[in-house]
């Protein structure tokens, strides 16, 4: 299981980094300066770092240089503003492995984090299945018995979703954080739209409308 330390100090992503991560299988720690940062990190008990760059006590460009002169070679990707592409290039010279720009969607991140422990420890199961469906993370494609259905890169993102969590009532404002991003406007009609795209597509009783709570995944 990858170990993934999370240097924000904005409350609010820390804990959108910290629940998206979690749900899909890391093993997450969150630390909210560089100081802080540094310290974890130099434990090598990380897999991997998301580090922003406006951090109090120490920067995160102090924090990454820091980190590369004690030798600490933990994957690093660098969270910055997303009118500051200087900042990303200078990360990316300093020893950064990759970088993503704020605001950012949940899946674009867990691409980059997926990708950067490619080489880590075993990876997790890669065809997820609920009653019929199986869905297969590394192909990209989902298959309703034996017939395989295409998908468009949003409608997969929200089916992975749902086959993480089945029979589970998943919130609109779940599925619009996990699928589309913590700043996407929370009075969306998004999510009503898509689950309907994957009605359509996996067949209309899949997907449950809990009246008042909002989705669940029937498994049965
Ligand atoms: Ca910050």
């Amino acid at each position: 299981m990858s170990r993934i330390l999370i240097a924000e100090d904005e409350a609010r992503i820390a804990a959108f980094l910290e629940k998206g991560l979690r749900a899909q299988g890391f093993v997450t720690t969150s630390v909210s300066n560089g100081l802080a940062a540094c310290e974890h990190a130099r434990t090598g008990a990380f897999d991997l770092l998301i580090l922003d760059i406006g951090l109090p006590v120490l920067d995160g460009f102090t924090v990454l240089r820091q980190l590369r002169e004690a030798r600490v070679s933990t994957p690093v990707i660098i969270l910055t503003a997303r009118d500051s592409v200087a900042d990303a290039v200078a990360g990316l010279g300093g020893g950064a492995d990759d970088y993503i720009r704020k605001p950012f969607a949940f899946e674009e991140l867990l691409a980059r984090v997926r990708l950067r422990l490619r080489t880590g420890p075993a990876p997790e199961a890669t065809v997820l299945r609920a009653g019929e469906l199986a869905l297969d993370l590394r192909t990209r494609r989902i298959h309703v018995g034996e017939h395989p259905v295409e998908l468009s890169a949003r409608e997969f993102a929200l089916a992975e979703v749902f086959l993480r969590n089945p029979d589970q009532v998943l919130t609109r404002a779940q599925l619009l954080s996990q699928v589309w991003g913590f700043d996407y406007d929370p009075g969306s009609n998004v999510v009503d739209v898509y689950v309907r795209y994957l009605r359509r597509k996996l067949g209309a009783d899949r997907i449950e409308t809990v009246r008042g709570a909002g989705y669940r995944l029937r498994v049965g």
